[in-house]
């Protein structure tokens, strides 16, 4: 499903150059649940913003169901992006004037006036995060965690291959968090959703079915559900 090799990203500023991500490999199968932790400042922002199509690297090959999406001029990235990515922020990143329904029915607009599917498909979705009554309630007017739903459910407008969330239980206390991370793995398990969700919570993290730890710009170590040791892992973690 994502095939990524030898990735790598540096960015210069004027004379100074920093290399981001060091050469990642990674391959993530169609409908895993993946985390990527890591300290603040290791790239995995970066890594998730290559893997979306909103940025290309300096080296290296980024696959997505064999669509090498790192050789792509920009007009043809956009065009894949809109049509296959998902994306969810910490900060939801949604249109604050707009009601719950139209955040959700953005992405749908790309292809021009909405079809009959298309406004059952939002109605699905929305009741789907949990949303059902709030369709006309403008996004401003909603707690955090009601407007991560909008932001998940927008994500998922498109039927994306991918779903990738960037800390998106940051802004949360623990039970908006849980719920949020429920949903998301809901999706994962129903639709066979692939997601790729970077954390800094080893609690969401145990969500995944593999845990990617990032550091300095690689891979330092990948621990899988079915790992003997996947248990312990985390409880050192928390500890
Ligand atoms: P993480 O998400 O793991 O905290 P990031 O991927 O956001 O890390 O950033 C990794 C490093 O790359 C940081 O040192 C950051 O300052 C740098 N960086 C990220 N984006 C840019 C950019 N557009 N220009 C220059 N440096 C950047
Ligand atoms: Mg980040």
């Amino acid at each position: 499903m994502i095939e990524v090799s030898n990735l790598q990203k540096e960015f210069l500023n004027g004379q100074e150059s920093t290399q981001v991500l060091k050469g990642v490999n990674l391959n993530i199968e169609e409908g895993e649940f993946i985390a990527i932790m890591g300290p603040s400042g290791s790239g995995k922002s970066t890594l998730l913003q290559l893997l979306g199509g909103l940025d290309v690297p300096t080296k290296g090959e980024i696959e997505i169901d064999h669509t090498p999406i790192h050789a792509m001029k920009e007009k043809e990235r956009t065009v894949f992006r809109r049509k296959n990515m998902g994306f969810v922020f910490q900060n939801y990143q949604l249109l604050p004037n707009l009601t719950v329904e139209e955040n959700i029915a953005f992405p749908l607009h790309a292809d021009g006036k909405l079809t009959k599917e298309n406004i059952e498909w939002i109605h699905e979705l929305t009741r789907s995060v949990g949303l059902e009554g709030l369709n006309d309630k403008r996004v401003n007017l909603l707690s955090g965690g009601q407007q991560q739903r909008v932001a998940i459910a927008r994500a998922l407008a498109n039927h994306p291959t991918v779903l990738l969330a960037d800390e998106p239980t940051g802004n949360l206390d623990r039970a908006r968090a849980e719920e949020i991370l429920v949903l998301l793995s809901t999706f994962h398990r129903k639709n066979k959703q692939t997601i790729v969700m970077v954390t800094h919570d080893i609690f969401a993290a145990g969500f995944a079915d593999r845990i990617i730890l990032f550091k300095d710009g690689i891979i330092d170590q990948v621990i899988s559900r079915e790992d003997s040791d996947y248990a312990k892992y985390l409880a050192n973690f928390m500890a």
